[in-house]
């Protein structure tokens, strides 16, 4: 089961990762869009760790939501309302249990997923953060392993693809052959869940 502890532990450890990562978001950004996907997620992550830190909610839909929160007043740009929406629609649909399944928490994640495609008009192949979320969701009924090796490489299989969303579709045909940062950080996100849980 998964706890209040373990989602905390998830954010700190995604955290840690986008700081170490943030150069290489950032250069992937400044390909294709305005080169601040790296200091947008670096930004938001400080804060959602200091916030819950402060603030230590006892449930996992509350660490979600605060996260949220934190995500979309704290982070400029697309990135911030999207995976803001991501983290408060999945902590929605986790309700305010003390802990939670791995299959639930599969399915409350789908919830957020679909939330981010409404509000961003994004479907998959269109080289954003949902094309290495959506492969993460449909391997997660193999565990947090399975779901790191498909948003790795969801992520990856963006470098051919035209945008279509978001900033870098302004650039058509150029945004081909670069790797998308969003769903660069995307995987960092996911690879974090299975580091949380000691995979
Ligand atoms: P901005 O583009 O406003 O500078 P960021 O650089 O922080 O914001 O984030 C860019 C990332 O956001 C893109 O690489 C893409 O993955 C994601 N993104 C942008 N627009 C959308 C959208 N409509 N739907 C899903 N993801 C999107
Ligand atoms: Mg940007």
């Amino acid at each position: 089961m998964l706890d209040a502890d373990f989602f905390r532990r998830w954010l700190t450890v995604a955290a840690a990762s986008v700081d170490r990562e943030a150069e290489h978001l950032t250069a992937l950004d400044s390909a294709i869009g305005d080169a601040d996907h790296g200091t947008n997620m670096q930004r938001g992550l400080t804060a959602v760790t200091a916030a819950l830190r402060e603030e230590a909610p006892d449930t996992p839909g509350a660490v979600l939501m605060l996260a949220a929160k934190q995500l979309i007043s704290k982070v400029g740009g697309a990135s911030g309302p999207l995976y803001g929406t991501l983290l408060r629609r999945t902590g929605k649909a986790l309700g305010d249990a003390a802990e939670v399944s791995e299959e639930q928490f599969a399915q409350a994640l789908r919830t957020g997923v679909e939330a981010v495609m409404t509000l961003g008009g994004a479907a998959p192949g269109d080289k954003t953060m949902i094309d290495a979320l959506v492969p993460a969701l449909d391997a997660l009924g193999d565990g947090f392993a399975a779901a790191r090796t498909a948003a790795a490489q969801g992520a990856e299989a963006t470098t051919p693809l035209q945008a279509r969303k978001g900033r870098a579709s302004y650039l058509g045909e150029r945004s081909i052959g670069h790797q998308d940062p969003g769903a660069t950080s995307s995987a960092l996100l996911i690879a974090a869940l299975a580091e949380a849980n000691g995979e």
